[in-house]
């Protein structure tokens, strides 16, 4: 039920174009929907989870796909889909081992930092790479070549890096990573490396991109607190909310060292029930949702918003990606690579 805005409560809502799912997880989504429908009476396996969203994933429990984080955890012969993330050549191994039918959902962009790892691995380089330990994504790329790798997280340790020979050396980034951070890590890494072999753009992707610009742009149109929707595992959404604080810090905050910063990460509109004084006195609020978030969850929040007395929903659009799609991969079952 609307209630009447009682003049505390934000007017105006901005929501980011684009938001919420990206080509690659629409794919991968894809991918295991046609997996289980086309073996019906079979236990289907997801290495990792498919992309990080818990309501994603809940989802595909429910109808009875299982998640697991080893390939142990497969019975032999069992049918097994590789989430959006990649995989490692070991897990690949081990699938072949346990004769597995695997089906591959990586993301096409996740694919091409793998290639680059394994052509400079073959030429004897050192292949830097920007990313976050512990990360699917980090996990699968870093293990195409493991001896060959080194984890890149923050300033600190671009400065500190020291490596074998600086005339062999080569870069390449996780896709999901904050656009400003990575720039700062690979001016320090360039001054230092001026031989280095970096992608002419780093391979943060396209979503990503588009992601966080949106957010930055809806601080510019006068945004005063953004909400982004995303699940706690999303690089993409974490990325997202750091972008938002930082944005509205140098906007509204600069002069306030101690203020908390109104960039909220939120699985769900759950979250904000009872949240309430969170937005008193904003004259607008900006919402948006990370690449792995069906727009239902993002609607649900717009609705909690317009239930207080939002009356008015503007689109900020940076982008277009009504024409970005990833085809998925021929023929659902393959045995060898
Ligand atoms: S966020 Fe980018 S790299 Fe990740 S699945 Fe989406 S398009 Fe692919």
């Amino acid at each position: 039920m609307l209630q009447q805005n009682n003049g505390l409560w934000p007017k105006k809502i901005l929501m980011a174009s684009p938001r919420g799912f990206c080509a690659g997880v629409e794919r991968a989504i894809e991918v295991l929907e046609r997996v289980q429908n086309s073996n019906p009476q079979e236990q289907i396996y997801s290495y990792h989870q498919i992309v990080h969203n818990t309501h994603v994933v809940r989802k595909f429990e429910e109808s009875d796909v299982r998640f697991v984080d080893d390939i142990i955890e497969i019975p032999e012969g069992g049918t097994v889909v590789f989430s959006a993330h990649g995989v490692s050549p070991e897990v690949r191994r081990q699938t072949e081992h346990r004769k597995l039918n695997w089906v591959d959902a990586t993301c096409p962009l996740v694919e091409k930092p793998h290639r680059e790892v394994k052509k400079y691995a073959d030429q004897g380089y050192t292949i830097l790479y920007i990313g976050h330990a512990g990360h699917d994504e980090t996990m699968g790329t870093m293990g195409e070549a493991p001896d060959h790798m080194r984890l890149i997280e923050t300033v600190e340790d671009a400065r500190k890096i020291q490596v074998e020979n600086p005339e062999k050396l080569a870069l390449t980034t996780q896709t999901t990573l904050s656009l400003d951070d990575t720039a700062e890590i690979l001016a320090v890494l360039k001054e230092r490396f001026p031989k280095m072999i970096a992608p002419r753009s780093e391979d943060i992707c396209y979503a990503t991109q588009n992601r966080q610009d949106a957010v930055k742009e809806m601080v510019n149109r006068g945004a005063r607190a953004i909400v982004i929707v995303g699940s706690s595992n999303s690089s993409n959404a974490h990325r997202m909310r750091e972008v938002a604080e930082r944005a509205l810090k140098a906007a509204f905050f600069a002069e306030a060292s101690n203020q908390k910063i109104p960039a909220y990460l939120i699985d769900d509109v759950k979250e904000l029930f009872g949240q309430e004084s969170l937005f008193h006195s904003l004259p607008a609020v900006g919402l948006s949702s990370a690449a792995s978030v069906s727009e239902d969850k993002l609607q649900e929040v717009v609705t909690w918003f317009r239930e207080r007395g939002s009356e008015i929903v503007e689109e900020v659009v940076v982008a277009d990606e009504s024409k970005i799609h990833f085809a998925p991969p021929q023929g659902l079952r393959v045995s060898a690579r």
